[in-house]
């Protein structure tokens, strides 16, 4: 695997390949937001399904080449819906990122949250 590709690769790589895809293949009618939200959901259960009572470490998981592909291939599954929800509610992810990273800096300010506590106390 190549992990350089993603110092080269824009979002809008992404946002035109999925949505080339779902043209090619005449989803788009498929394609409305309870349908993508849903299968975000089912391709996370998917993901989460291949951890579940398992305990692995991330050495483990990097050790074994095909868990390490099924989780892979379910991350992107999951990347793929979400592109598809961005890409049909003509959102701009960079900018819905930053804003939303910006109210998090509020939410989970540094000074309450250097503990390493997810909640406040
Ligand atoms: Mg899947």
């Amino acid at each position: 695997m190549n992990k350089n590709h993603d110092e080269n690769t824009t979002v809008s790589f992404f946002k035109k390949e999925v949505q080339r895809f779902v043209k090619e293949r005449n989803w788009t009618k498929y394609h409305t937001p309870k349908n993508l939200v849903q299968a975000i959901n089912c391709e996370a259960g998917e993901l989460s399904q291949l951890l579940l009572f398992k305990d692995f470490t991330k050495e483990t998981i990097l050790g074994e080449v095909d868990l390490a592909t099924n989780i892979s291939d379910e991350i992107a599954d999951v990347f793929v819906y979400l592109i598809s929800l961005i890409n049909i509610l003509d959102l701009d992810l960079t900018d819905i990122f930053q804003q939303k990273m910006k109210k998090n800096k509020v939410k989970y300010s540094k000074n309450e949250f250097s503990n390493g506590n997810y909640y406040k106390k």
